[in-house]
């Protein structure tokens, strides 16, 4: 569409462009329309690649500008006028917003090519598109994510296969420190070249790529296999959470599955417990409270985790059919307003209480927020403050013998 005039320029900014949406302009104003949008918008963006650039249509709504500049900011500014000038253009009923991604030759002095650059200009468009913000300039981070994300996605079947994923259990304890009357799985993933990876890490895109599902799962049956061994030996257990991800909610499957598990084990009622965010539970209100005394009708307790975290209000609580309350621990942090907090975490105890839930403070951390909690009827509590998440023979070792120190850091 224009022509290169200084290929020898030595530095220049591939830009990829395309437009919010644009399906729906073909579907709701047919496609003649659809093409003189795609018209328009070429000729501002030959207009912006000059007589120096390049600009070009590589398909359907995707467009390429390669522009020379002599500092970056130069680039930006032509991508600042593009998504500026689009705005001009009306498809279906709205001011045209495109998704627009730059990678200056600067910033990537690794790009061999044109098309090692335009590459590296998609990765930018991609974060565009995820965080709502154009134009977006390329930076090596966001490759640097994107290669890490794809090395878990390439190794997470086999990892599970060969063993590399094992749970921890975090105790629950009394306030007094004295009794472990609970425990939550929590799963870490072994790289064998790596070290250990943090769910942070991983969860969050296990649970865009689905195999969040099947870890999950794994996580609970290696639950059910130590409470069957502890059963079998004649010893003491106590009930265990497993975190459930909101992937599962949506599958007739999720509950026949994790009954079926639980009684592969014979795993008595009562001692395994679900956890299920609060956050997942305000998204689907009626669904979720069906799925839950679901979970309770099949012998499963049923806490709700992160409460106060996200936007329920109290009012949710009082229809929840939970057994277990789980306090965030944003709770516990400093407050702008001292002592707020306080009254809001003992409001929200003594409610739970009186509407026969038990409570777990997560995230307790020092002396002066244990000392506090011992003002209250909190039920349990979980946190640093008496143990780290432990592998399950520490576990179940810290449950026979009863309480470490307070204050003692278990790793
Ligand atoms: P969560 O369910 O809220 O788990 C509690 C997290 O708080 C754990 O982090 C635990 O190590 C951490 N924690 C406990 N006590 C303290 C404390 O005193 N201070 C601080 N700062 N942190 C504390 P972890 O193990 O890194 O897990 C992070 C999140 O990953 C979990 O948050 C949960 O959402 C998710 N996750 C972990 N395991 C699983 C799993 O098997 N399945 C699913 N779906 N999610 C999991
Ligand atoms: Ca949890
Ligand atoms: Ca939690």
């Amino acid at each position: 569409m224009s022509g290169l005039r200084s290929s020898a320029a030595a530095a220049r900014a591939a830009v990829c462009v395309d437009i919010d949406n644009f399906k729906l302009i073909n579907d709701v104003d047919g496609y003649e329309r659809g093409d003189e949008v795609l018209r328009e918008l070429a000729a501002i963006l030959c207009d912006e690649a000059g007589r120096d650039g390049i600009a070009a249509r590589l398909s359907a709504d995707n467009f390429l500008l390669l522009l020379p500049y002599a500092r970056c900011e130069e680039a930006l500014d032509a991508c600042r006028r593009v998504a500026e000038r689009a705005r001009g253009i009306v498809g279906n009923g709205k001011p045209l917003s495109l998704h627009i991604g730059l990678c200056c030759s600067e910033d990537a002095p690794d790009a061999r090519d044109v098309n090692e650059l335009m590459d590296r200009a998609r990765i930018a468009q991609n974060e565009s598109r995820k965080r709502g913000i154009t134009p977006c300039a390329y930076s090596k981070p966001m490759r640097d994510a994107l290669l890490r994300r794809a090395d878990l996605e390439r190794s997470m079947e086999g990892a599970l296969a060969q063993g590399e994923f094992f749970h921890l259990v975090q105790p629950k304890y009394d306030v007094a420190g004295t009794c472990v009357l609970g425990g939550e799985a929590l799963v870490r993933w072994r790289r064998p070249d790596e070290g250990i990876v943090g769910p942070d890490e991983f969860i969050p895109l296990f649970e865009q790529n689905g195999f969040i599902l099947r870890l999950d799962e794994f996580v609970f049956e290696s639950v059910c296999r130590d409470l069957r061994a502890r059963l079998d030996a004649g010893l003491p257990v106590v009930p265990i959470s497993v975190n459930v991800s909101r992937l599962h909610l949506h599958r007739p499957d999720f509950l026949p599955t994790y009954v079926r598990i639980k009684d592969e084990y014979g795993i008595p009622d009562g001692l395994c417990e679900l956890e299920l965010t609060e956050s997942i539970v305000i998204e689907d209100l009626h669904g979720v409270f069906g799925i839950m005394e679901g979970m309770r009708r099949a012998g499963f307790r049923c806490a709700i985790d992160d409460f106060g975290s996200g936007q329920s209000s109290l009012n949710v609580l009082k229809d929840l059919p939970a057994d277990v309350l789980k306090l965030d621990r944003e709770f516990l942090l400093e407050s702008s307003l001292p002592g707020t907090e306080e009254t809001v975490v003992r409001f929200v105890i003594t409610m739970a209480r009186e509407l026969r839930m038990e409570t777990v403070m997560e995230g307790v951390e020092t002396p002066k927020q244990l000392a506090f909690l011992r003002t209250t009827e909190c039920d349990m509590v979980q946190g640093f403050v008496f143990s780290r998440p432990v592998p399950p023979e520490e576990f179940y070792r810290l449950l026979e013998t009863g309480a470490p120190d307070e204050g003692a850091f278990r790793d």
